[in-house]
């Protein structure tokens, strides 16, 4: 039985923030129940485009600032998903949500909905590095919305930080990272401060207004969180992701590399599911998909979306009528993704046995010349554990502890970069 992720791009913002290059536009709220409609119509044609309802197994509202959208809209939503699609019991159905949006009674009534994971976009506990980001929440409504999500019953909260700010030092993210951990989040996610083209930031950084982030102390404050987040009780299982221990049963394994893997329960499984490389769709503005080996992408524009989808009549799954690209997803190229994304997860990595049953051909004999190399150079390791997919002990191929800051040189050598 195939399980899907299923994802909805939410892409409305109170205010667009100065390093945000993502798909969401501001000042378009009165869009909103017109696009739940579209969302709706989506989700009925690509969900009705099968014969037997496909399985859910994570449902991801991401954005933009899903936030801004009511609890009666959300239903709207899930009631829509549940009439197509068969929603897993156990199901990991997450909210990214803005700090500055939100109200107490609103956590209530997502939870009645069925969330059971927030995501809140933090950024900084500092009020001038909130200010530069030019976010709209403070840290006091990070405090206040913490808590209004435990007293709904909320326990699984995850927490969004970026550090390598320009003008920010080791102390302050260090400051950062102390106050985020002493709300006793389950997930964190730290990023490194991209500047990006078209945004504000990547503007001022053009005209030299920007002091750009020092590479060299980003790097020392990643390794400074790293060993901070293991002695706090977290577990690192991507490069940027890390989850609170749950269970008291897991081992680290690096002296011990035959130990089992028995991972936290708080790791986000909507994640999982792209850094494995298993089918998702994507739903809204600007949103992707893989399934079916096909990737695809639906067109930017709200009003667009809104008008493509009044007019669709059907859908051929997993395409939806607003999807804009498409391309088949060859053999070899699902085994360069399988290997670019497994490598993130720092400790699951990549499974040879469940390679080799996924593709009928081992990895070393598809990446023997990258993997000998990366292994010589010290960025590459083979241990031996069991994982999920591999319910047998297996060679495992990952990330070295120091190759996580050069991620990116890794991944490039297996699509061909
Ligand atoms: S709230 Fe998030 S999605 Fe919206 S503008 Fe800011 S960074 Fe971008």
């Amino acid at each position: 039985m195939i399980e899907y992720a299923l994802y909805f791009h939410i892409p409305f913002c109170a205010h667009r923030c100065a390093y945000c290059d993502f798909t969401t536009y501001a000042g378009q709220d009165s869009l909103i129940p017109a696009y739940v409609d579209a969302l709706c119509r989506e989700i009925e044609l690509v969900g009705g485009s099968l014969t037997e309802k496909a399985h859910a197994k994570t449902i991801f509202f991401g954005g933009g600032t899903p936030s801004l959208m009511s609890v009666p809209q959300f239903n709207s939503i899930f009631e829509t998903i549940r009439e197509n699609f068969q929603i897993n019991p156990n199901a990991e159905i997450s909210l990214e949500a803005n700090p500055g949006t939100l109200k107490p009674d609103y956590f209530e009534g997502l939870h009645r909905l069925g969330f059971n994971r927030i995501s809140f976009g933090v950024q900084s506990a500092h009020p001038d590095e909130l200010k530069m980001l030019e976010r709209i929440h403070s840290y006091a409504d990070v405090v206040a919305a913490n808590l209004a999500a435990r007293k709904a019953g909320f326990d699984n909260l995850s927490f969004d930080l970026i550090f390598g700010l320009p003008g920010q030092s080791l102390d302050y993210w260090q400051a950062t990272l102390k106050l985020i951990v002493s709300l006793y989040p389950e997930h964190l996610s730290l990023y490194a401060l991209t500047i990006e083209e078209g945004t504000l930031f990547g503007r001022w950084a053009e005209r030299g207004m920007l002091p750009l982030p020092d590479p060299d102390l980003a790097a020392e404050m990643y390794e400074w969180a790293s060993e901070f987040l293991v002695e706090k009780g977290f577990y690192q299982y991507e490069i940027s992701n890390w989850a609170k221990i749950d269970d008291g049963r897991l081992t680290v394994d690096r002296e011990k590399p035959s130990t089992v893997y028995r991972p936290p329960s708080f790791m986000c499984k909507h994640n999982l599911q792209y850094w494995r490389n298993l089918p998702y769709l994507g739903f809204g503005v600007g949103a992707h998909g893989y399934a079916n080996g096909m990737r695809y992408s639906n067109l930017l524009g709200i009003q667009p979306y809104i008008e493509r989808l009044s007019r669709a009549e059907d859908a051929e799954f997993p395409l939806s009528p607003t999807s804009i690209s498409e391309e088949e997803i060859s053999s070899f190229q699902a085994m360069q993704e399988t290997m670019m994304l497994g490598l993130r997860l720092t400790q699951e990595g990549v499974s040879a046995q469940a390679f080799q049953t996924r593709f009928g051909r081992s990895m070393q004999d598809v990446f023997g010349a990258e993997i000998d190399e990366l292994v010589a150079l010290g960025l590459l390791e083979w241990v031996n554990k069991k994982t999920p997919e591999a319910l047998k002990t297996s060679d495992i191929l990952r990330l070295t502890p120091r190759a996580r800051l050069l991620g990116n040189q890794v991944f490039r050598r297996f699509v061909g970069e």
